[in-house]
């Protein structure tokens, strides 16, 4: 028996149990995230800002547009400017907050370059300090981590520019 090459019926189950399994950036666009656990830290008519729930330092944060597209060609200019603008508010907020020494902010763009989600494009903004770590998760964290999220989310939507 021949490997079949193209097997739509495969691609519609990936994509479904893709959906199954949930899209982070979709779930918090579509408000669907108990308040509780919710990442969301500011909402745009076209993209969203979310904290990361697997951080590479204290405040890293994550800019999607609401759409489920998985390139930046596919990106409109409406959702390019406002993820732009969020990435902006970003770095400002947590400069006024967290005065970290500089940030990393990239796209990563396909599971090879790191995506964890590779099918929804999002902006990574990271806060660095200096002599942190490499972008290694801070595994040390990881049971304290959800209450300093929380905490951090809080900060957050309560400083974010309101020019923005
Ligand atoms: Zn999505």
């Amino acid at each position: 028996m021949t490997k079949p090459l193209w097997a739509p019926w495969r691609l519609e189950y990936i994509a479904q149990a893709d959906e199954l399994e949930g899209c982070v950036f979709c779930a918090e666009s579509k408000h669907q995230v108990p308040a509780a656990e919710c990442l969301r830290v500011r909402d745009g008519s076209a993209a969203i800002a979310l904290l990361n729930k697997y951080p590479y330092s204290s405040g890293h944060l994550m800019i999607a547009p609401r759409r489920h597209v998985g390139s930046l060609a596919e990106l409109t200019d409406e959702e390019a400017l406002e993820i732009h603008r969020l990435a902006v508010a970003s770095v400002d907020v947590l400069t006024r907050l967290y005065g970290p020494g500089g940030f990393n902010l990239g796209w990563n763009l396909g599971r090879v370059a790191g995506a964890g989600i590779a099918d929804h494009v999002h902006l990574h903004v990271v806060p660095r300090w200096g002599g942190d770590t490499n972008f290694m998760p801070v595994l040390a964290d990881v049971k304290v981590l959800p209450e300093h999220l929380l905490e951090t989310r809080d900060r957050l939507r309560e400083n974010w520019s309101a020019s923005d």
